[in-house]
Formats: C-alpha cells, sequence, structure tokens
C-alpha cells in the first residue's frame, strides 16, 4: 500500500484523536484497535504508525519516514499475519523474539491484524510479553471479534473503537474515491457507517440490485398477489443468501431509526428512514427473527422455493399484524 484511502476521514476520527492524545504525553504498551471492518481497522493503524514515526509527528506522508512505513520497509515496525488467517503460537514466538531486539529509532511497532484469530495458545504467548513489555515496544492488535480476545489480554491493552461514522460522512469519503453521487448514496446507506464496507459495496454491482430488491421488497408487498410476483424473482432464487443477509441490513437500520437512539441510527439515509416509516418496531423485529429462520431452513437444504414462499407469506403477515 503506498497511500491511505481514507486518510482524511479517519484523521478526522474520534477514535484518532484519543490516540493523538496517548502520542502527545506517552505511547502506551498495548492497544486494541476494534471494528468488524478489518481492512479500515489495518488502514487506520497505518495510519497510527505514520504518526508515531513521522519526522514531523503529523502523518505527514512525504517524509522519509512516513514514505517508509507506507512502503512496509520500515526497520522498526513489523506486521504479523497481514492476510487474516489463523495464527498460530509460533507467529507470535518469532513477534516476541524480536521485541527483545534493540530498535533503531528508540520505538518499536507490531501490529497484529486479525489478532481475534489467534489461538489460545498464541494469546497465552503473546500474554507473557504484554505482561513484561520491553522497554520502546508498542503493540497493536486489530480485532474484529472482540470476544474472541482473553480477558487476560484485553485487561492488559487500551481498547480503541474505530468510529461509526454518519451517513453524511461516508458518502463524503466515496465522492471523495471518484465514486458517482447514486452510487455513493447506496454505498453509505448500506454502510453501517463502515467505510470499508462502503468502498466494497460502491464497487459491487451486484450489492446495488440486492439493496434495491430489498427495498421493493418490503415497500411493494402489500397483499398475497405481491408474494406470487415476488417469489420468482431471480435475485431471490439465485441469491438467496446474499439477499436475505442485504435485506437483514435494511431491517436492522429500520428498527435503529424506530428506536430512535441517534447514536445508532447516525448512518441511516433517507429511504431507509421513508420506508420504516410503514412499519410498526414489532413487525420489523418480528421479520428480522423469520429472516433468520428461513436462513437456518435454507442452511440445511430446505427447497429454496418452498422456503421463500413461506417468508414472503410471514412477512406479509407479520407487517399487518403488528401495525
Ligand atoms: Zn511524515
Amino acid at each position: 500500500m503506498s497511500e491511505l484511502v481514507f486518510e482524511d476521514t479517519l484523521k478526522n476520527s474520534r477514535a484518532y484523536h484519543l490516540l493523538s492524545n496517548d502520542f502527545r504525553l506517552e505511547l502506551g504498551h498495548a492497544y486494541m484497535l476494534v471494528s468488524p471492518d478489518d481492512d479500515t481497522v489495518k488502514e487506520f493503524f497505518t495510519l497510527i504508525a505514520t504518526t508515531i514515526f513521522c519526522e514531523t509527528k503529523s502523518a505527514c506522508m512525504h517524509c522519509n519516514e512516513c514514505g517508509k512505513v507506507l512502503h512496509g520497509n520500515h526497520p522498526d515496525l513489523a506486521i504479523v499475519n497481514a492476510i487474516g488467517e489463523n495464527i498460530k503460537v509460533e507467529a507470535i514466538k518469532d513477534l516476541t523474539e524480536d521485541a527483545g531486539i534493540k530498535s533503531f529509532s528508540g520505538t518499536k511497532v507490531y501490529y497484529i491484524h486479525r489478532a481475534d484469530l489467534m489461538n489460545t495458545a498464541a494469546q497465552n504467548k503473546l500474554l507473557k510479553t504484554l505482561e513484561e513489555p520491553p522497554k520502546g515496544v508498542v503493540i497493536f492488535l486489530g480485532v474484529s471479534n472482540e470476544s474472541a480476545m482473553l480477558d487476560t489480554i484485553k485487561s492488559r491493552t487500551r481498547t480503541v473503537y474505530l468510529d461509526i461514522f454518519d451517513n453524511d460522512t461516508v458518502k463524503n469519503a466515496m465522492l471523495d474515491l471518484g465514486v458517482g453521487e447514486d452510487t455513493a448514496s447506496l454505498a453509505a446507506d448500506c454502510s453501517e457507517g463502515m467505510l470499508g464496507k462502503a468502498y466494497k459495496i460502491a464497487k459491487s454491482p451486484d450489492y446495488a440490485n440486492l439493496y434495491t430488491s430489498a427495498l421493493s421488497l418490503l415497500k411493494g408487498l402489500s397483499r398475497s398477489t405481491d408474494v406470487v410476483a415476488l417469489d420468482h424473482s431471480p435475485v431471490l432464487l439465485k441469491q438467496t443468501d446474499e439477499f436475505l443477509n442485504v435485506l437483514s441490513i435494511v431491517l436492522r437500520d429500520m428498527l435503529a431509526v424506530k428506536g430512535n437512539n441517534p447514536v445508532l441510527s447516525r448512518h441511516v439515509g433517507l429511504q431507509i428512514r421513508t420506508l420504516a416509516d410503514g412499519f410498526s418496531m414489532k413487525a420489523i423485529s418480528e421479520i428480522i427473527l423469520l429472516i433468520n429462520q428461513a436462513r437456518r431452513k435454507l442452511s440445511l437444504n430446505v427447497n429454496v422455493q418452498a422456503t421463500i414462499d413461506s417468508l414472503l407469506f410471514s412477512i406479509l403477515e407479520a407487517k399487518y399484524k403488528w401495525q
């Protein structure tokens, strides 16, 4: 990677400001950077590393030190598991041995990507280093699934949650990347406030289709003849898993709007807000349950057409039962 995709947005994030305070005062020994958006976690770490090593401590992205970080050849920076696979104890053993060797600059920085994929032996090995951290060593753990981390590790690291960005911020980040207006809006609407997710959506023509179909399904389902019309739709039958996944995201966002929780619903766009007006909270919750049941059935190889039929009728029923 030679430059950061979301540099400006991440520099303005709450998470970055929190860490900047540490940079000014004193860096801790270990941090967990938490978000399900693992590509963005990696990028956020790169921003932190440039901030630590930058000649002007500003993550300028132009000086020699920033250049080395961006090109992956900084002598005091090591990245473990860049591709995000399972991490065995050997990889952590290499890290802990290396951490004992003196640095060039006075600070040595390690980043373990998807640290939640460390097995227990690997986590316990790392714990020993966290208990007695060598001087000048800082370890960052990129974590998608916080519950996979041992409590003993959590208690020895400072946890920083990446921001859930609001809809406008995500949309603007997409526009900055040259994404067209409509696609940027759609990507922001479906992103759940995550930059990396929005970018993936913006680049996937399929996703736009699925999303539009999910919205029209919820909008258009008002009588049983609609079910008959819908249940042969190719998107439902051929991309069933993906479609149900997108449908669940739409419903969860509708629920966030209904719940009037300003934090949870910040990233939700106008289309979903309008759609949510037509459903009660109870109806939305029940439909989410119905979709989960349908997904379980499909995972057991039950007939797709029959499952979709029954799902659509139950959604229709739920919509009106809980008006
Ligand atoms: Zn610099």
